[in-house]
């Protein structure tokens, strides 16, 4: 086989990547490939023969075997790590086992996340508030005295003080830019600037303005950027479309991207979930801890939290939650199921009449 002979490939074929010493052009530009094909008239013969030995062994080496052993091998490591983050679905039994840790204890703290946890999405979001059902779980989940209740979420903290502040529950507001202690004032966590908002601002409204449907919402140390009520195409793809262009730029400012449903959240990097709650384990020292999320920021917390926790991830098995449930539903029964136990728990109290009811509508 002779080996003389140059390769010109456009830079946009696939190949263009792998088979480097082939003569890469734009074939778009007339010029350009008016120069590779002089160029290859009269490139050395010494030259060619390099080249398209090269060209060859690639050729030869990456065939389809191989190419199909790359891509079995990456398809098990991406399922191994499924696998390894694989939460387990809270059936019968492993409620059953949550509720007996839970009589026992007598020191409890549970955390618990709101939207698409405690309540189900919806396309507007100020539409999300509180039911009266939500509201009874809540008024019996505190009126245990063993029990501290933690809401913890990524929205506003006025917000959360119109729905909640009159209950007897912490709050962490803003994925943890904002806490409450139950019927005290809200204070803001430690040193956080918001500087940065009028470098991100200018780069969201761009795509507010090209994306139909899609809004900026102001928190006090972050920004967050909607599109459930975009185009579903569009909107994921204007939403990609934001994560690369602002990736680079939020890292040198010291910010963090978060990816949330159907929401892209830009926030200092010193504020999340897990570090409020390692907060609260601290100051608490339970004997019992639950902790409950659907969300990506929720993932912070599962990974603060230690081992023995009862770790729950609403809506999906990839976690690393311990367990998980399908929808908010499960988690609005499963903490109903508590307060049964607990009050079965504590019969000869007179609070034991008070708990069983009003949960179970
Ligand atoms: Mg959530």
């Amino acid at each position: 086989m002779k080996d003389n002979g140059v390769l010109v490939l456009s830079e946009m074929a696939g190949a263009a990547k792998e088979l480097v010493d082939a003569i890469i052009v734009n074939p778009n530009n007339l010029e350009d490939v008016g120069d590779a094909l002089w160029e290859a008239l009269n490139m050395p013969l010494h030259e060619q023969e390099r080249r398209m030995k090269q060209l060859r062994y690639i050729v030869e080496k990456f065939n389809i075997h191989q190419w199909v052993r790359i891509f079995m091998e990456r398809l098990n490591e991406v399922k191994d790590l499924q696998r390894s983050m694989q939460a387990k679905l809270v059936g019968y039994n492993t409620a059953l086992s949550i509720t007996q840790q839970y009589r026992q204890a007598n020191k409890r703290i549970l955390f618990l996340d709101y939207d698409g946890t405690l309540v189900g999405f919806h396309v507007n979001i100020n539409m999300a508030s509180p039911d009266d059902d939500l509201y009874a779980i809540l008024r019996d989940l505190t009126s245990d005295p063993k029990n501290k209740v933690v809401l913890i979420s990524g929205r506003n903290y006025k917000t959360l003080e119109e729905w909640f502040g009159h209950l007897d529950i912490d709050l962490i507001a803003e994925h943890g830019a904002w806490l409450k202690k139950q019927r005290q004032p809200w204070k803001p966590s430690t040193n956080l600037s918001d500087h940065w908002k009028k470098d991100i601002l200018p780069v969201l409204n761009l795509y507010t303005d090209r994306t139909p449907g899609t809004f900026i919402e102001e928190k006090s140390y972050s920004l967050v950027w909607h599109y459930r009520k975009a185009d579903q195409g569009l909107g994921e793809l204007r939403a990609n479309e934001l994560t690369n262009n602002l990736k680079y730029l939020v890292v040198d400012m010291g910010l963090q991207l978060l990816q949330g449903n159907k929401v892209i959240e830009i926030k200092s990097a010193e504020i999340n979930k897990g570090k409020a709650v390692s907060a609260w384990m601290q100051e608490e020292s339970p004997d019992f801890a639950i902790a409950i999320g659907d969300d990506y920021t929720d993932e912070d917390i599962f990974k603060a939290l230690p081992e023995d926790v009862v770790t729950i991830k609403v809506g999906g098995h990839v976690s690393a939650a311990r367990f998980y449930v399908n929808r908010y539903h499960d988690v609005r029964k499963l903490l109903t199921g508590l307060i049964r136990s607990g009050a079965s728990a504590d019969e000869s109290s007179n609070h034991s009449l008070q708990y069983s009811s009003g949960s179970n509508k």
